[in-house]
This record gives C-alpha cells, structure tokens and sequence, in this order.
C-alpha cells in the first residue's frame, strides 16, 4: 500500500505531459480576463479591448516563432485548443483544401493526432505512408524519396515531421528534411510542441507549409494551442465560422491568448539557459537510473542515447520489467513519472518510436519515460532516483508483475 502519498513528498517527472502554469502568466491572464473580457468580435469600446488583447498576443507568438508579420505575404497564427487541433488543422485543412488523392506521410515518431489526421485523409482516398524510422529515432531520408515516387507529383503531398519527439525527446533534423520535401515538391507539417521550450523554432528560414504548439508544453495555460500558417497556403477549416480568419469559428479565448504569448516570451528569452541546465539534470538522472539498474543485475538502456535530443526528455528501458506496474509502483512512491505519452497512457503497446528505431524486444515492455522542465531541481533528480532504485532492486527480484513495497 502506499509508502509515500502526500502532494508534498510529489516528485513531478512528466513535464512532457504538462508543466505547471508560471504565476507570471497566470497573473497576465487574470489581468487580460478582467480587462478584455468582452467578445472580441463586438465593435463597441469593450470589444474593441478584447481584439487588441488578442492581436497583439497573436502578432507577439508569430514574431518569436519568426512568423512574417509584415504586408505583403503574411504569414498567420490561427489559435486551436491545443496542439491536437492545430494538428489536425494543419493536415486535414491543407488536404481538404487540395482536393482528395493526394499522399501523407507520417511516421513512429508522431503524436497519435497526427496519425488520426492522417487517417482521416485515408478515409477520404488519400495514400497513408508511414515513412521509416533510422536507427537513431529520425526519418529515414532515403525512405521519404522512396515512398513518395509512388505517388504522382501531379497529385498533392504531405509529410509530417515531429521536430522533437514527444515520446524520446530525438529532434528530427529538420533542415535535411524539409530540404528533401521541397526538392521533391512535398508540403511540410510540422508539430514543434515539444521543441520550443528547448530549441529555436524559427518558421521564417525553415519551408514549413505549418507549425503546431501549445503554451501547457513550457508554462502556459491548458486549453490553447496555435497553427502557424504560411502566408498563401490554401487551409479549410475544420469548424468554420467568422473568427480567426474564417479558418476556426467560436469566439476566441482571449485570456489564453495573452497567456501564451507571455509563457512563450519567457520560454524564448529564458531557453538557452534553462536547456542547459536541464540537459545537465537529464544526464545526471539517467546516469543514476542506468547505476542502480547494473547495481540490481537489470539490464538497462536510455533510448536515444547517441541521437541529438532535446534536454528534458528520458526514455529508459529496463529488461523484463512490466512497464504499466513499473509506473504504478512508482506513483505509490510518490513519484509522477509516464510510460509514453499521455494520450497513449494505459496502452498496452510501448511508445511507437521504440519498435521503429529496433530497439531489441526485451526491452520494450520496460520503457518509462522520466521528463524534466524548468522548475526541476537536483534534488527531484536525487530523491526520485533514491525511490527508483529501490524499485528497480524490487522488480529483479519479482516477474514485475507487483512491485508494490514489500
Ligand atoms: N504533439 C506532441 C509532440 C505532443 O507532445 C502533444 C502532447 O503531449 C501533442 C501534440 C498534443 O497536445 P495537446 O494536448 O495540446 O493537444
């Protein structure tokens, strides 16, 4: 039964899934609802307030995601729910918008919206491709080519990339990617909801047709996300309506708006410094989870170890341990810790990339995922691997099938 249960003995290792909200943008956000609250869509004085609010918010997040914001082609921001609507929009809006036929290429490497998105367009007679993975959790370039040249350049092509893998934490190498898509004429979707808060995201020197994100990814609210459109590309909307340019109906919300503008100009401003701090946390931890592992005869490796990764993510594997009670265990420990992504949490298959980078099967029902964000502390670090490693001195002793406290 429990050992530890009380919120303030909580180690919070899945920053992955969510971060907890800055005070400083929850205080803009109180603000913006207090003094922008009316409709945004109204031409009274009041509303007039509320279409400041949120053009400015949107004008700001374009601007640090190197958006052109200038006349002529300008690209745009359209705010979604989340990063699974921005998704969606991105693929489904720029298929919709090109007629039915065409070839999408996704890969293990992606959130389940974007393989839903992807899907989707199956359903309406698109070729669905699932591009391969290289041993080192990136898109097999080789493979892109291979797979579009079954398709006929005449007919419309996308490739969706994951710039940083939310299940790994591998960046894609984007330039070689996108520089592949645009010799070969494919338009590029991009989720960089797990990029941001690490790497620069600059939408202006990248051919990206569009780019998702969502602010609860770097202490933001929950509830928003954004699809950075290039200026000229044709986009349906999935919900259509008057508001963010005809492209998702529904009044906006502004509050959350200014929230994400706020987390993000704190996140680009602070993302050197905290990138390399946490990148030091991370190695510190798997180091010390790969020691207690030897030290309790359970053979153990980090995935993606030699692949460029952005910093907060850690993706272990233990042989012969059963990840879900691995995980169960580890919450009676009080420690909040994820056996993929959030929305794959339950699932009784391991994360996607661990099977598409050949990870060898005795590990794969063994993988946690441990991520890090800016208020982790060497002391999380310490204290979580102190529980760990009694727990993974447990699981060698048991089939993994109860690692409860003895
Ligand atoms: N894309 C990636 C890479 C993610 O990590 C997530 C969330 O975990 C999403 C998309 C979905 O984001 P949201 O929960 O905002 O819809």
């Amino acid at each position: 039964m429990p050992a530890r249960a009380s919120s303030a003995d909580r180690l919070y290792l899945d920053h992955a899934a969510a971060t907890p909200l800055r005070p400083e943008v929850a205080e803009a956000m109180a603000q913006a609802a207090a003094d922008a609250f009316a409709n945004p869509s109204s031409p009274h004085a009041a509303g007039r307030v509320a279409r400041h609010a949120l053009e400015a918010s949107r004008e700001r997040i374009l601007a640090l995601l190197g958006g052109r914001t200038a006349d002529g082609r300008r690209d745009r921001l359209v705010f979604t729910s989340g990063a699974t609507e921005a998704n969606r929009l991105g693929i489904l809006g720029t298929g919709r918008a090109r007629g039915d036929g065409g070839w999408i290429g996704v890969s293990g490497r992606d959130h389940t919206s974007i393989q839903a998105a992807a899907t989707e367009l199956a359903h309406r007679g698109w070729r669905l491709e699932t591009v391969p993975l290289a041993a080192a959790g990136t898109i097999a370039v080789d493979a892109i080519r291979a797979a579009t040249a079954a398709c006929p350049a005449a007919r419309p092509r996308i490739l969706a990339v994951t710039t940083v893998c939310g299940q790994s934490g591998i960046r894609e190498d984007l330039a070689v990617i996108t520089e592949c898509a645009t010799a070969d004429g494919l338009i590029v979707h991009a989720d960089a909801t797990q990029a941001v808060a690490w790497d620069e995201v600059d939408f202006a020197t990248t051919p990206l047709a569009t780019l998702a994100l969502a602010p609860h990814k770097f202490g933001g609210p929950r509830g928003i996300g954004g699809l950075v459109v290039r200026g000229g590309l044709p986009l349906l909307p999935l919900a259509p309506g008057p508001q963010e340019l005809g492209l998702r109906g529904g009044t906006e919300a502004v509050s959350l708006a200014v929230g994400f503008a706020h987390a993000l100009s704190l996140a680009v401003a602070e993302r050197r410094d905290t990138a390399a701090r946490i990148a030091g946390l991370r190695t510190r931890l798997e180091r010390a989870l790969l020691t207690a592992a030897q030290a309790a005869g359970v053979e153990a490796l980090v995935v993606g170890s030699d692949s460029s990764r952005a910093p907060h993510v850690a993706l272990v594997a233990f042989a012969g341990v059963d990840r879900q009670a691995f995980a169960m265990a580890a919450d009676l420990e009080g420690i909040c810790l994820a056996t993929g992504t959030a929305c794959a949490s339950g699932s009784s298959e391991p994360p996607t990339i661990v099977a598409a980078m050949g990870i060898p099967p005795r590990f794969r029902q063994g993988v946690v995922r441990l991520s890090l964000g800016r208020s982790s502390t060497s002391r999380d670090v310490d204290e979580a691997v102190a529980r760990l490693a009694a727990l993974i001195s447990r699981s060698s002793r048991t089939s993994g099938a109860d690692l409860s406290s003895p």
